[in-house]
């Protein structure tokens, strides 16, 4: 049914539309706009939900949102940093997080990555039992070694994750048990068990299962092997409400049952002290980014198009998973949202839409549009597809102050690893 009221609004976009309106002139669409003080807040939400948990922490997942100035302000609000690969353990020791603030969860990892992550001191959270000998052969194992469990058949994932007994990730539980003994006999000190088996998982009782899983795991470990779990990692995956009639995570609901689960599972069991840890990526950045585009013009055949300066190059959810982002256009917040258009971008693709058969406001050329919730797995998974380059990002700061924190790639970076010399 057509919506006759004034747009939905699930986050307020953070600019009036003066301060959109100069941005936008001074810089060329599209870019991201992070907001610095909603990120700060939404970190210590999750802190505050888990501050019950001594040593409690969130490595925050780096590729969700791989920029320096943002894994500053996460590490300056008490977050570490999840690692998959050489690039991201660089960026994480840029802004001083090292050591056991890195965890490094990677999968199909070649030597040099470990060899990488292991001087910075970071955490080894193996994805496969065959990597314990590989890396006790080539470069010897740290003092703390962390499993990736993959439970398979005992729990269901969901879409963007996909069924755990499909997924390429983690270890069988015999292969767990298998593993920790092998650590043993090796001589590792520290022992660590990680799972994810969720992404953008917006029923919280799906983390309490997950805490419930691990801990009944670390208390079978501990009476076959003799091996204390020094932590869990409850890996990421908390959802965010991308649909304005989505629900976030209510997540000191979840500090709490996860508190009761651990009372009543490894406190009064003997088996404390066990920290928790997690390795969110999504919830922490995502609610908090904005890609700004621009209308370029309209089309009206078999259906109605709005078509966009920005296109799938620069976010790539809606195209590869029919993912929502709400739109909004912040110049006409007044007007009913009595059009229904695709809004789409340029790329020789026709999964290359932002919104499909979406009721908006009627929409002129030049008008600004923001897509919301763009803050992670955005900009990080942008390509070049088509010739396209990818954009600008900018940080609105605590004190309003808009910072420039990466520039827009220009034609001379797109074609930089080309060789020309033979045709000039
Ligand atoms: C992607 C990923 C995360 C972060 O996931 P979010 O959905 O961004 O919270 C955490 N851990 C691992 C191993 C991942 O691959």
């Amino acid at each position: 049914m057509l919506q006759t009221e004034t747009s939905p609004m699930p986050r307020p976009f953070p600019l009036s539309v003066e301060q959109l309106t100069e941005l936008a002139n001074e810089f060329p669409t599209p870019f991201y706009l992070y907001d610095e003080a909603g990120i700060r807040q939404t970190c210590q939400e999750l802190n505050q939900a888990f501050q019950w948990a001594d040593g409690f922490r969130n490595y925050f997942a780096v590729k969700a949102l791989p920029n320096p100035h943002i894994l500053n302000i996460v590490h300056d609000e008490g977050m570490g940093a999840d690692c998959s690969s050489k690039a991201e353990l660089f960026l994480s020791e840029t802004v001083g997080l090292t050591g056991e603030q890195v965890m490094f969860t990677s999968n199909n990892t070649p030597i040099e990555e470990y060899t990488a992550a292991k001087a910075l001191g970071a955490i080894l959270n193996l994805d496969d039992i065959s990597h314990i000998d590989f890396i006790h052969e080539q470069i010897g194992l740290p003092e703390l070694v962390s499993f990736r469990y993959n439970p398979g058949a005992a729990r269901e994932g969901n879409v963007i994750i996909g069924n755990p007994e499909e997924a390429k990730y983690g270890f069988t539980e015999s292969q767990l048990f298998d593993g920790y003994r092998r650590l043993k006999e090796l001589g590792v000190q520290r022992y660590a068990l990680h799972t994810m088996v969720a992404s953008n998982e917006l029923d919280g009782s799906f983390f309490v299962e997950t805490a419930r899983m691990l801990f009944d795991l670390v208390a079978r470990i501990h009476n076959e092997l003799d091996i204390q779990i020094e932590f869990i990692n409850l890996g990421g995956g908390i959802g965010i409400p991308y649909r304005p009639e989505d629900q976030p995570i209510d997540l000191a609901k979840l500090g709490v049952a996860v508190h009761e689960l651990y009372n009543s599972m490894i406190a009064s069991t003997g088996l404390d002290p066990l920290r928790i840890v997690m390795e969110n990526g999504r919830m922490v950045t995502g609610p908090h980014g904005y890609l700004v585009t621009r209308c370029l013009h309209h089309k009206s055949i078999y259906r109605d198009y709005v078509g966009v300066d920005a296109c799938m190059a620069n976010l790539m959810r809606p195209g590869m998973y029919g993912a929502y982002h709400h739109i909004t256009v912040p110049g006409r917040k007044d007007e009913p949202w009595d059009r229904v258009v695709d809004v789409v971008g340029s790329l020789c693709e026709n999964n290359d839409k932002f919104a499909i058969q979406r009721e908006l406001p009627a929409i002129q050329r030049d008008d600004l549009l923001v897509i919301h919730d763009a803050g992670a797995h955005g900009h990080a998974m942008g390509f070049q597809y088509n010739g396209k380059t990818r954009s600008a990002e900018f940080l609105l700061q605590t004190d309003g102050s808009i910072k420039q924190i990466r520039r827009a790639e220009t034609q001379d970076d797109l074609f930089a690893t080309l060789d020309f010399s033979e045709f000039r």
